[in-house]
């Protein structure tokens, strides 16, 4: 019976002269290989006609989108599955379904070119080969601990077979995304080639059949029923160090499922679908959906325009205009950055290299990246760039300054954009021509490692500017937000309620450690004093007027003191803190938990209070982009899924009262807000 292509609405199916069945996916109408239900039905049925008439002589998954083998499961499906015993079911099905494709008798090979993640990479661990091209976007990994999950496809079992315990452990554990390199090297992948030779590797590999690749006698050793026990300690101690098993219980799963089980049985399988089960209803596991959810949302803001920029020029290169600077070279961006100040300029380019280090590895391609940044103390490149960036110190005269020779020297066509953290744009604007040109472009500290950027929209832009600035930020793997114009606009808003809880404690008297613990505490990656020394007192100090209200004079005192005396923080390697090696040296934080609890709730009133104004303000409109905003802008913990997702989570009675006492107003015209109303 030879298996009719046709037939099926995701794969197509070639037999080639060399008696090689190609299973090549492009799903239907999407943009990126899923393995939906249905994708995963016509599988099954396939695996069935082949199981059937076994006269192929090898089988090869290929993918027939550009650039995407699998990028996983599909979430949207996923999320939708509420009950437990749904999801195990729908585990179990596809288990089944992947251990039926190990058992084919003919040579199974994942050529992966692309992406090859969670479900995809799960199918990859069932076939029999793994070859991947170097193509520097092919992707391999299994990031479900992200979601608040682990590989229920039978991916978390199959990763301690192929690779041992130790190493397959921390892949499924870290849940990080490899380079074909890196997969070669950990022994994921059998082989990694050129894409113009992958297929011809892959008969290559039917034909010969190497030897399968699997884990050795230590393995089997270590999976033993008493050694797991002692090693699984092990594993956990050292998760323990960067997360919490009450915020993120994925990885701890994991780990017990493998000490209780083992990895080299048949019931692993069953114990991983369980698990998957129950991870899926908690609330780690939704919020952690939400975010992916909130993500997409965010992409989506990025898609309004086919905008591309070839060329920026960045004016500015201190903390902010640098790493922006750094980061759209590493981009591929050409990047022309102008500064009076050469230690500036040469600090950026030092950082340049250190970013293109990490993130492009291979030599060639960090030359290209240093290659692509030019310092142009006068402003040369302003003439020739498509969008033109200001990140110069806080100050509107300067700015504005900046600003008209800007304008007198750019192309009619640029964009012109402001990292302003709390200036607001119409201020900027007003000093140019066509004031419309300017959008507020609002990276947060520090770049590298905080996906949001604000894209601010002023009175005076129309939406084609702000879909053009949107596509940029899209463009350099960022996350666009749009929000309208208001000092510190969203994220810093309410950061702002944060710093202002933070400093009013200081100067009651509460020590820096204590203050600091609390924010942490709330799940924060630095408490508000860390924060900002790492912002930089001098910017804080510029900022304080608009964003520290109710505070502001007693914060600038503490400030001024500190800029005065040249302690601006991280930068200066005095603020706060004293820094050694770039950490702060830290007096040990207080054992008084009352007081460090006392102070955390003080600080999520300062942040929910603003961020419920903000949506009272129409910065943005929903509870969704005020929570996207604090969870890629600031680092608000994915777990709790937001700040107001957070807040929801808590007795509304108590809330509303502890809120009406923070702003001095009645329950009942707190009630009578609409993102009260939005809240609930
Ligand atoms: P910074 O003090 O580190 O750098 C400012 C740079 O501007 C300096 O290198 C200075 O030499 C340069 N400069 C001064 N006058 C100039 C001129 N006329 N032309 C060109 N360059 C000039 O400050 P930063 O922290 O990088 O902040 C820059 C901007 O980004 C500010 O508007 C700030 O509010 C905003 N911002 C800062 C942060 C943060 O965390 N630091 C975050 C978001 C936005």
């Amino acid at each position: 019976m030879k298996i009719e292509t046709q037939e099926y609405k995701n794969w197509s199916l070639q037999e080639d002269e060399n008696n090689i069945l190609w299973l090549g996916l492009n799903v239907a109408n999407v943009e990126v290989n899923v393995l939906s239900f249905s994708v995963l039905q016509e599988l099954e049925d396939i695996i069935e006609k082949i199981k059937a008439d076994p006269r192929y002589c090898g089988i090869v998954f290929i993918s027939n989108k550009a650039s995407d083998f699998i990028a996983g499961a599909d979430i949207k499906e996923i999320t939708a599955i509420t009950d437990v015993n749904d999801a195990i079911f729908h585990m179990r099905k596809t288990q089944t379904l992947f251990s039926q494709i190990e058992a084919l008798p003919m040579p199974v090979v994942a050529a992966i070119d692309g992406f090859c993640l969670g479900g995809g990479t799960e199918l990859a661990l069932a076939c029999h080969y793994r070859l991947a091209s170097d193509e520097r976007y092919t992707k391999i990994g299994l990031p479900e601990v992200k979601i608040g999950i682990h590989p229920g496809f039978g991916g978390s079992v199959r990763a301690l077979r192929l690779l041992g315990v130790m190493q397959g452990m921390a892949f499924v554990l870290e849940g990080r995304n490899l380079d074909a390199r890196q997969a070669k090297q950990l022994g994921l992948v059998d082989d990694v080639m050129p894409l113009r030779e992958l297929r011809r590797a892959a008969i290559y590999t039917i034909q010969n059949k190497p030897k399968v690749k699997k884990s050795g006698l230590l393995h089997q050793i270590i999976d033993i029923h008493f050694v797991r026990n002692i090693v699984g300690a092990l594993f956990k101690k050292k998760l323990s160090a960067k997360v919490k098993i009450e915020h993120y219980p994925a990885p701890y799963a994991v780990i017990d499922n493998w000490i209780n089980v083992g990895s080299l049985e048949e019931r692993a399988f069953a114990t991983e679908a369980e698990s998957v089960g129950y991870l899926l209803s908690t609330p780690t596991c939704r919020n952690l959906l939400r975010v992916f959810s909130l993500e997409g949302k965010l992409k989506a803001m990025g898609k309004a325009s086919e905008f591309k920029v070839r060329h920026i020029h960045i004016v500015g290169a201190g903390v902010m205009g640098g790493d922006i600077a750094a980061w759209c070279a590493v981009h591929g961006l050409r990047v022309t950055l102008q500064d009076p100040s050469s230690k500036a300029l040469g600090s950026a380019a030092a950082r340049t290299y250190e970013l293109a280090k990490k993130r492009l590895k291979q030599k060639h391609l960090i030359q290209a990246a240093m290659d692509r940044l030019y310092p142009d103390p006068t402003g040369q490149g302003i003439a020739q760039a498509e969008i033109i960036l200001e990140a110069a110190v806080e100050n509107l005269a300067l700015k504005q300054d900046i600003f008209k020779q800007i304008e007198a020297k750019a192309r009619p066509d640029a964009l012109f954009a402001t990292n302003t953290s709390s200036l607001p744009l119409a201020d900027i604007a007003s000093v140019l021509t066509q004031p419309q040109r300017l959008v507020g472009l609002h990276f947060f500290n520090p770049v590298a490692y905080m996906p949001l950027v604000e894209v601010v929209k002023g009175k005076h832009n129309d939406k084609t500017i702000t879909a053009y600035a949107a596509s940029f930020v899209k463009q350099i793997k960022k996350l666009p937000l749009l929000v309208e114009d208001a000092p510190g606009f969203l994220v810093n808003q309410i950061i702002g309620g944060y710093f202002a809880e933070g400093f009013k404690a200081l100067c009651a008297g509460e020590t820096m450690q204590d203050i600091d613990a609390a924010g942490r505490r709330l799940g924060m990656p630095m408490g508000p004093l860390e924060l900002a020394d790492q912002v930089g007192l001098d910017v804080c100090l510029a900022v304080s007027e608009h964003l520290l209200a109710g505070v502001a004079d007693a914060a600038q005192t503490v400030l001024r003191d500190k800029v005065n005396q040249g302690k601006l923080g991280r930068k200066t390697q005095q603020g706060f803190y004293e820094y050694a090696k770039g950490k702060p040296i830290r007096v040990k934080f207080s054992s008084d938990q009352q007081k460090v609890i006392a102070l955390e709730r003080q600080l999520f009133l300062g942040m929910l209070n603003r961020a419920l104004l903000c949506l009272d303000e129409s910065i943005v409109n929903t509870v969704d982009l005020v929570d996207a905003g604090v969870i890629f802008g600031i680092g608000f913990p994915p777990f709790q899924g937001g700040i107001l997702q957070y807040a929801r989570t808590m007795n509304k009675q108590n809330l509303v009262q502890e809120l009406a006492e923070y702003r001095q107003m009645s329950i009942q015209e707190i009630e009578a807000t609409s993102a009260w109303k939005q809240l609930w």
